[in-house]
């Protein structure tokens, strides 16, 4: 499913995209400002990152601060998560980092 998000071929809730990264809204929000930002090419969780991914990661990181401040939440601030395998709750096998903010967000997170 974001195979067909990242390569263009769903149009979705799109905030963002370049080369390497596409961001859309989260279908089922947790907060008032929820975006996935996902690889364009297919990485099934952070475990399968390497060493080789480490500048499409850092890439990530910074395009989830460019949207932060692009949807008015970077003053006020934000969280990113990285969901992996079960007890991490990743329920979707491609990479993405969740951008949530909009209102404050508990900690622990549940
Ligand atoms: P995770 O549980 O960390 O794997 O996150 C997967 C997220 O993808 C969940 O927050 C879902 O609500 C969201 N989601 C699933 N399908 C879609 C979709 N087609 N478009 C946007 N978000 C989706």
């Amino acid at each position: 499913m974001f195979c067909k998000l990242a390569s263009g071929e769903i149009a979705a809730g799109t905030v963002y995209s370049d080369d390497r990264v596409v961001a859309f809204r989260d279908v089922a929000p947790a907060a008032p400002i929820h975006v996935l930002i996902i690889p364009r090419r297919h990485i099934e969780n952070i475990l399968a990152a390497n060493k080789a991914d480490e500048a499409l990661l850092g890439h990530m990181l910074t395009a989830a601060s460019r949207i932060a401040r692009q949807e008015g939440i970077a003053e006020s601030g934000f969280r990113l998560v990285i969901n992996c395998n079960e007890d991490g709750g990743q329920s979707i096998d491609h990479l993405h980092i969740h951008l949530l903010g909009g209102r404050k967000l508990g900690w622990p997170p549940g």
